[in-house]
């Protein structure tokens, strides 16, 4: 498979091109020389798209509101979708998520709202969310209320270690009511893929998905028709990859962000070959179909070392890649 007819990313961002506050050796040059269009694509639903592009701009990356695509879009659709007459949308999450309902022409329940006056119950995650705001979401639901969630990862990494997600926080509330929720929006569901695709004016195979989770990044895209690549910067590590059941494999893994635009430019045969550029080449050898073809390949392969943070910038000659 080869990337060089790829017209836009859409890349994920906690462990993509940050880690709590800080930028990924690697993320920043590379968003500055990749010649596509960029869509950030988060699951996190508690900081707004105003918010993502301040914090990338302030790690030297030229980025736009608009460029910034979060569940909370998604969620924001799909509670219109299920909002019924004069409901009011109970909100469980941070301050970015009700402003999502309110830009979308929804009526926000108001403090100390009853639980049976609530129609559809979006819950995102929020650092402040607490045991009361689950509490009022199980009442509303026990009531009738309809329940979106933004999405369901189990955690997200933090500065000291991984913390509880949406999902762990969903989970709360579902052994409360005693089911699952209605829909939850975010990856591995293709609501967010389907939305940047459309925003892009692209079709789904030009462009690639870049993210650091299997079972919703990688998941997703595949169900959105867009090839991706995994990068071992954030929550996946190369065990996890060569042990991914076939629908859940991406089209390629790299240590990190900054390999990605030298796969767009076909610039890999210029790099040497690291272990990395090794592994890229037999995930696309074994055809994603033969997973003990990948093992056999990259067992040849000495294990990711310090090489691996190294960002290649050499512009090649032209000349066949090895893998065409
Ligand atoms: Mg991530």
């Amino acid at each position: 498979m080869s990337f060089g007819d790829v017209r836009a990313l859409l890349c994920d961002l906690d462990g993509v091109v940050h880690r709590g506050g800080e930028p990924v050796p690697g993320a920043v040059d590379a968003l500055r020389r990749v010649g596509t269009p960029v869509r950030y694509l988060t699951n996190n639903a508690s900081r707004g798209p105003d918010h993502v592009a301040g914090l990338l701009t302030g790690f030297g990356v030229t980025c736009r509101a608009s460029s910034v695509i979060t569940s909370a879009h998604a969620a924001a659709a799909e509670v219109a979708r299920r909002s019924t007459g004069d409901g009011l949308v109970l909100v469980v999450g941070a301050p970015a998520l009700e402003r999502a309902m309110t830009a979308a022409g929804l009526r926000v329940a108001p403090p100390d709202t009853a639980p049976a006056e609530v129609s559809v119950v979006v819950q995102g995650w929020g650092p402040q969310v607490c045991a009361a705001d689950l509490a009022a979401a199980a009442s509303a639901i026990h009531l009738g209320a309809a329940w979106v969630a933004t999405n369901r990862d189990l955690t997200l990494p933090a500065q000291h270690g991984l913390i509880p997600g949406n999902g762990a926080l969903v989970a709360a509330v579902a052994t409360a009511v005693g089911h699952e929720p209605d829909v939850a929006v975010g990856k591995p569901e293709r609501a967010l893929y389907d939305l940047a695709v459309t925003d892009l004016g692209l079709a789904p195979e030009e462009c690639l998905a870049v993210g650091d989770r299997l079972d919703t990044d990688i998941l997703g895209a595949r169900r959105a028709g867009i090839r991706s690549v995994v990068v071992l910067s954030g929550i996946v590590d190369l065990a996890a990859v060569l042990d991914a059941p076939p629908g859940l494999r991406p089209d390629a893994v790299v240590p990190h962000l900054g390999w990605v635009p030298g796969l767009i430019d076909g610039l890999a045969e210029a790099w040497e070959l690291t272990e990395s550029v090794a592994l890229v080449h037999a995930l696309r050898e074994a055809g994603q179909d033969d997973i003990e073809a990948v093992r056999a390949a990259t067992a040849r392969c000495t294990p990711p070392s310090s090489d691996w943070d190294a960002v290649p910038s050499s512009v090649p000659d032209t000349g066949a890649l090895p893998w065409r």
